[in-house]
């Protein structure tokens, strides 16, 4: 299983090298575009990966950079090309963040220390590398900080020893109910910073509006993660609803959906599901609102409309229902019946 590790590349080290490297990396894509450009206008067939590198062979030396770096630039922008559908790809500016990518016999790692192209470049050695290392690449953020990505080949996981069964609402006021009652509280940093972010739009500070989004990504990703390995560890089986972000955005509620992140939740719930053997499955959430989870009445809180209803009682059963809770139990439930379905 290939998995990437991303280490911050110390401050102190030569990062004015990986600028210039950065500089000759655009160069390089910006060639493969401006090719692109000509086949288009003289209706040329469009090069090829084959082509580009054949086209661009040679060049490393002058560029400063490795042979398999400029190869590797040529690969991504023929794939890029084809995965997007793009008959041309963007440009690579000064804006663009720095990306130099490279394979495992261009680098050699030690220690703390990368060595690619005669030189050292330090990092913060913040974990062990489970494997070796199969190629990489250094990258900037969007606050231009340098890191070094290793894709390394790592042992398959362990499966998870977890019992549990459980139905995940995803929601606005809290991130996700579980079916077993246990809520996930949806960190609202965004909203805490966005009067800051607005006062550094305002004064026209783009440097502190990056560093801000920059930061809050960097938090979000790193609570998804933690959330999403404890369930997989907890669990065997996860059903999520599908609730679509892309119609709430449309919506005034789009800050608080993008605070929780839904969708970064769910894939990296999906990917730790597989890697550790729990089952996962999303369900349609039509209808999960208004079910009763007890007796299977249709009567509580109908649509978006009946969001400040948190505690509803069935008509039928007389049952006391939290709605988010409710919600989820009726994910569970409908999991469990896709499951059935799936055996039949
Ligand atoms: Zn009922």
């Amino acid at each position: 299983m290939i998995k990437t590790f991303r280490y911050r590349i110390k401050d102190s080290t030569n990062g004015a090298k990986l600028d210039e490297m950065a500089r000759a990396v655009n160069f390089v894509w910006n060639f493969c575009n401006e090719t692109q450009e000509h086949a288009l206008r003289w209706n040329l067939r469009w090069p090829t990966y084959q082509d580009l590198c054949k086209l661009t062979a040679g060049s490393g030396k002058e560029l400063g950079l490795h042979s398999q770096t400029v190869q590797a630039a040529c690969e991504q922008y023929a794939i890029r090309r084809q995965q997007f559908k793009k008959r041309r790809l963007r440009w690579r500016g000064r804006r663009s963040p720095g990306w130099i990518p490279f394979k495992a016999s261009g680098v050699k790692v030690d220690g703390d220390a990368v060595r690619y192209l005669g030189q050292g470049f330090r990092f913060w050695n913040s974990r062990e590398l489970p494997g070796a290392i199969k190629s990489g690449s250094f990258g900037q953020d969007a606050r231009k900080r340098w890191y070094v990505n290793f894709a390394v080949d790592c042992p398959e996981d362990q499966p998870t020893t977890g019992t549990k069964h459980i139905g995940i609402d995803l929601g606005l006021k809290t991130l996700a109910t579980c079916s077993d009652g246990t809520k996930i509280e949806a960190p609202r940093w965004y909203r805490n910073r966005q009067k800051r972010l607005a006062e550094f739009q305002r004064k026209r500070k783009p440097r502190k509006v990056r560093n801000l989004h920059a930061k809050i990504a960097n938090r979000r990703r790193d609570f998804l993660h933690k959330e999403s390995a404890r369930l997989v560890n907890e669990c065997e089986l996860i059903v999520v609803g599908d609730v679509s972000s892309a119609k709430l955005t449309k919506t005034n509620m789009a800050k608080s959906v993008n605070d929780a992140g839904w969708s970064m939740f769910r894939n990296l719930l999906e990917y730790k599901a597989i890697a550790r053997k729990v089952v996962y499955r999303e369900v349609s959430e039509r209808f999960t609102t208004q079910t009763c989870s007890c007796c299977g009445a249709i009567g509580g809180p109908k649509g978006r409309n009946g969001l400040e209803v948190r505690e509803w009682v069935c008509g039928e059963c007389g049952a006391v229902l939290d709605r988010d809770v409710n919600a989820a139990l009726n994910i569970l439930r409908l999991g469990h019946q896709s499951l059935l379905a799936e055996v039949r």
